[in-house]
């Protein structure tokens, strides 16, 4: 068995203005397929291919380093497409608001919360809201890892992530990551991370 690319759900302009159509045609068809690429290679003729691409994360630790950049930058980046959609944004509704209003008194103090993660992980990597013991909780990582990891400070499922790497925001907001950070907001699909929290 080997991993492929996901189709995006929406076209690669869908997203703007927030998200340039280029950067999505970059991101997806270039940076997330050489992730796939790489992580077939890496893990071609190794038990591993017999695994779906969140057992290999949670047994990242057991795998030589290409496996981990590579199968993180594959699980990371396939979570980061289906948690965006043009015409979404605005508030969480439901068991989703309620389990943001539990855990950080309400929707704004979450965001800010999420954005300082996002603007303050040094160099590339990801910020995530995650499910660890039933509850939600913010974390950041860097490079390709991801909290369904081993290796990750803080563990759990997550349910929406924001890469903030530079090849995700570069040709729009050039250094302003919390720009993109703020524009991000604009197109997250609630239902999808109402979704996640449900299967997690
Ligand atoms: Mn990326």
């Amino acid at each position: 068995m080997s991993f492929e690319l996901p189709k995006l759900p929406y076209a690669l302009n869908a997203l703007e203005p927030h998200i340039d159509a280029r950067t999505m045609e970059i991101h997806h068809g270039k940076h997330h397929q050489a992730y796939v690429t790489n992580l077939n290679n890496a893990i071609a003729n190794t038990d591993a291919d017999k695994l779906s691409i969140e057992e290999i994360c949670k047994n990242i630790s057991k795998y030589p380093m290409p496996v981990r950049n590579n199968g993180g930058g594959h699980y990371n980046h396939s979570l980061f497409w289906t948690i965006m959609a043009p015409n979404a944004g605005g508030a969480p509704t439901g068991d989703l608001a309620a389990a943001i209003d539990a855990a950080f008194g309400n929707l704004e103090t979450f965001k800010t919360q999420f954005a300082a993660a996002a603007a303050t992980r040094f160099g590339s990597g990801w910020a995530w809201l995650l499910v660890q013991n039933g509850k939600l909780v913010i974390s950041s990582t860097p490079n390709q890892d991801n909290p369904l990891m081993d290796v990750a400070d803080v563990k759990g499922t997550p349910i929406l992530g924001i890469d903030v790497w530079e090849h995700a925001y570069y040709l729009n907001y050039q250094n302003r990551r919390p720009d993109y950070v703020t524009a991000f907001w604009n197109v997250i699909n609630w239902n999808e991370v109402a979704n996640n929290l449900k299967k997690a």
